[in-house]
């Protein structure tokens, strides 16, 4: 599609903040040459705007590029735009930008899913061949199973988080959506590696065991409480499916995986809370006046961030005050440990764990926004990967109507190896 063919086209379903001018491929040879992809506006691309969905980085321009746009470049790619998403990356439905609604594809009157659900929607709108988003709890599986495309979180560590703006820093990895997964696997082994100005990044040696096509079900946890009913079914008729591939399905019990969502919504605020930080009206976008410098950081910060995000800091700032730090913050570091204990032993049993990605079809638009602690609950399915570090992808399962569904694989630390196996398996994929 050329430029203005994308811009017609995104009138509708408005899932680029940005499209840009000419090509940034540095290679006709590379191992993505010809794919064009879209990134999500919280990735740094040297000379072009970022604003992370927000008002205070309204018109800010990256100077630099991030790790992963370099990479991108040098393996040919042609980057053709920034996606909308939420502001800072929180939230489960594009709704908390302030540039607007992304709307899905598959039904203009529902969300896309968040927050990456500009780079979900470009690619299954056939808009990018590839794009880039970001996932802290979610962010980049939820949109793909939405939307339909298939989305990948890597190993906390696998990808370079440099000039990618910060959310909540222990969790948070960039990652790709495709329309299959050979797709992903190609766009992954590129921005992949070890990055000196990423000191988390590590190399994860391939270890010997073997992929046994063993999945472990955590059945009470699928069964929870506002699963809905056209997702269970798909999830049984998923089941079926890698039966009939051959695979062994093991229930399983994960005793505290429950706990996922709490921990996460403690610890991910604490984060967010102090990175946003930095966003004091002096370094970085937008600055206002006020009567004195520390009003100035009020007016600038009351002014430019959104209502969810201020909703987060102020979250993140109480759990981590004086006094309650032991009993919020330092339980949640305790069961995350424990979350993380008990996900990575279940891997010397099975290769993979399978649950839905998502506990409902997109909703309608403006459905959910009026409670948070509802849209908080989209993310039951998603975030134990990130507090463990696991690796989890979400796979295109069929629909509900005309709305998409996903399932979700998640392994153990550095096996990405086996998602895309049991994933070109499921989609029928050759590999
Ligand atoms: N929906 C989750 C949240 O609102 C996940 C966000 C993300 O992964 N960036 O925090």
């Amino acid at each position: 599609m050329t430029k203005e063919e994308i811009i017609t086209k995104d009138k509708d379903i408005h899932a680029f903040l940005e499209v840009f001018d000419g090509s940034t491929a540095l290679t006709t040879s590379g191992p993505l040459s010809g794919k064009t992809i879209a990134i999500k506006d919280n990735i740094l691309f040297e000379g072009h705007k970022v604003s992370a969905g927000s008002k205070i980085l309204e018109n800010f321009t990256a100077p630099y590029d991030a790790t992963v746009i370099k990479k991108l470049k040098e393996a040919g790619a042609v980057i053709i735009g920034r996606t909308n998403c939420d502001e800072f990356a929180m939230g489960s439905s594009t709704e908390n930008s302030a540039y607007g609604v992304t709307k899905n594809p598959h039904d203009l009157e529902r969300v896309a899913g968040g927050s990456s659900g500009g780079s979900a929607a470009a690619v299954a709108s056939g808009m990018a061949d590839l794009a880039l988003g970001s996932d802290t709890g979610g962010s980049i599986r939820q949109p793909a199973a939405l939307c339909g495309v298939v989305g990948l979180k890597p190993t906390y560590g696998r990808v370079s988080r440099y000039g990618l703006i910060a959310m909540a820093s222990s969790f948070d990895q960039i990652g790709p959506f495709g329309k299959s997964v050979s797709d992903v696997e190609a766009v992954y082994n590129v921005i992949k590696g070890e990055d000196p100005m990423d000191s988390t990044t590590q190399e994860f040696p391939i270890s010997n065991f073997q992929f046994s096509k063993k999945i472990g079900i955590p059945k009470n946890f699928v069964e929870s409480e506002g699963v809905s009913e056209e997702v269970k079914k798909n999830f049984a008729e998923a089941i079926e499916k890698f039966k009939s591939l051959g695979y062994e399905i093991k229930e399983i019990d994960l005793p505290n995986i429950q706990y996922s969502l709490p921990v996460y919504y403690i610890i991910m605020p604490a984060e967010a809370s102090s990175n946003l930080a930095r966003f004091d009206g002096v370094k970085y976008g937008l600055h206002k006046d006020g009567e004195n410098i520390i009003d100035d950081y009020f007016q600038t910060r009351g002014e430019g961030f959104g209502l969810e995000v201020r909703r987060r800091i102020i979250l993140g700032t109480y759990v981590l005050s004086s006094g309650y730090y032991d009993e919020y913050y330092g339980k949640a570091v305790e069961a995350r440990r424990l979350i993380t204990r008990e996900l990575r032993n279940l891997f010397t049993e099975v290769d993979l764990m399978l649950t839905p990605t998502t506990p409902s079809p997109a909703w309608k638009i403006g459905e959910k926004s009026k409670n948070p602690l509802e849209m908080y609950l989209e993310d039951i399915f998603t975030v134990h990967a990130n507090i463990s570090g696991c690796p989890a992808i979400s796979l295109p399962s069929g629909f509900a109507g005309k709305l998409p569904l996903g399932i979700e694989l998640t392994a153990d630390l550095g096996r990405e190896d086996n998602l895309f196996t049991a994933g070109k398996e499921f989609l029928n994929e050759p590999y």
